[in-house]
């Protein structure tokens, strides 16, 4: 403990050390000093563990709503492509020959 005591706040020089960062190894004071994860970290050393955190978790929470919802989008445009067509087709279909013939067929 008396190493920590001799010891200066690495942002505060007249600050006496109270905590040292497991991850710079440097010693901080009472003020930069703070508590993460169960650990004391210093804030350079949060911000970069956070950030590297945030960067690990890749799919957002978001990821899978967004990704039903994409396959949702492309669903509806595949049925609706599929009723375009079905618009289109029955004028071909009810006056050509398959309508047409069976009524052709009773005529005498
Ligand atoms: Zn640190
Ligand atoms: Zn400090």
């Amino acid at each position: 403990m008396n190493a920590v005591r001799d010891r200066r706040c690495f942002h505060h020089p007249p600050r006496e050390a109270v905590a040292r960062c497991p991850e710079c190894r440097r010693f901080f004071c009472r003020e930069c000093a703070m508590e993460h994860a169960g650990r004391l970290l210093c804030a350079d050393c949060i911000a970069r563990t956070s950030a590297a955190g945030a960067a690990l978790r890749s799919p957002p929470p978001w990821g899978l709503p967004l990704r039903l919802l994409g396959g949702l989008v492309g669903l509806w445009f595949l049925f609706y492509v599929f009723g375009r067509v079905l618009l289109v087709l029955p004028t071909a279909f009810h006056e050509g020959d398959l309508a047409a013939s069976p009524m052709e067929a009773f005529e005498p």
